[in-house]
């Protein structure tokens, strides 16, 4: 399988406006979990940015739970995106949720994200794979490590090699945190593939008391690199607010992992 280390030994490498993911250099996707405005998006990702984070992170369609709250910016959320990469450099990933959406998204984006509900999607996993942009496969709520590999193949097999993985959190019986931060998986995906491996303690805990120490574990954990939700006010925040860092509190998580990975 294309996946797999059999296929192919050496880590994939991707790289995007001189950022590599899976290189040696930390990597780390930070930003709001909905763009919500202007204001708000261009002092996060300048923040972000000052603290060292690589990537602009930012969700402009948002797969919630509720019909009823807010989906997100659409077309207008990703302009300003793509405003914030013109003004701190930084590439962009954001979530495409839908087949019709694909085009539309990676003409703004550098990075697509596959959000965890739609890792077996398999009508846009194939339709991602046809596309020039690498993608993040968010691993399922539910998903096994044999069903993401496969998924990960529905892209590769379509052609497009420039797969990242990211581990987000997965349902066990316990309710402490949001989801389980499954770190354990990380030594296990570098032995069964090559795709650099990202991993998301927002998701994961949904609290962000949490986030601090689960980064610095990810990295521990031998991850390429983190995803990290911040916000300038994160009572206010119109979506995963109790998840998101302060811009402060971000600049401690990149001080202190950035240690880490130096260390390692
Ligand atoms: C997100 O990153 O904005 C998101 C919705 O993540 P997940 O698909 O992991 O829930
Ligand atoms: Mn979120």
């Amino acid at each position: 399988k294309l996946v797999s280390r059999e296929y192919r030994e050496a880590d994939t490498i991707i790289e995007i406006n001189r950022v590599q993911i899976g290189g040696p250099s930390l990597v780390v996707m930070a930003g709001p979990c909905s763009v919500e405005g202007r204001e708000q998006l261009l002092t996060t990702a300048e923040a972000v940015k000052a603290a060292g984070a690589t990537i602009l992170r930012g969700g402009a369609f948002k797969p919630r739970t509720s019909p009823y709250s807010f989906q997100g910016m659409g077309e207008d959320g990703l302009k300003l995106l793509a405003e914030a990469r013109e003004l701190t450099g930084m590439p962009v990933i954001t979530e495409v949720m839908d087949t019709e959406q694909v085009d539309l998204v990676a003409e703004y984006a550098d990075i697509l994200q596959l959000g965890a509900r739609n890792m077996q999607n398999f009508a846009l996993l194939k339709r991602v794979g046809r596309t020039r942009r690498p993608v993040m496969l968010k691993r399922g709520l539910s998903s096994t490590v044999k069903d993401w590999l496969l998924s990960a193949e529905y892209i590769m097999a379509e052609g497009n090699q420039a797969v990242i993985l990211c581990e987000r959190g997965i349902r066990t019986f316990d309710d402490h945190s949001r989801g389980t931060f499954d770190l354990s998986v990380v030594p296990v995906l570098r032995e069964l593939t090559h795709l650099p491996i990202i991993v998301d303690p927002s998701h994961a805990t949904g609290r962000w008391q949490s986030i601090l120490p689960m980064a610095r574990a990810g990295i521990a954990s031998g991850a390429d690199g983190l995803m990290i939700e911040v916000h300038p006010n994160p009572a206010e925040a119109w979506s995963d607010g109790e998840q998101s860092l302060l811009p402060e509190r971000f600049v401690e998580l990149m001080e202190q992992v950035e240690r880490i990975a130096d260390a390692m």
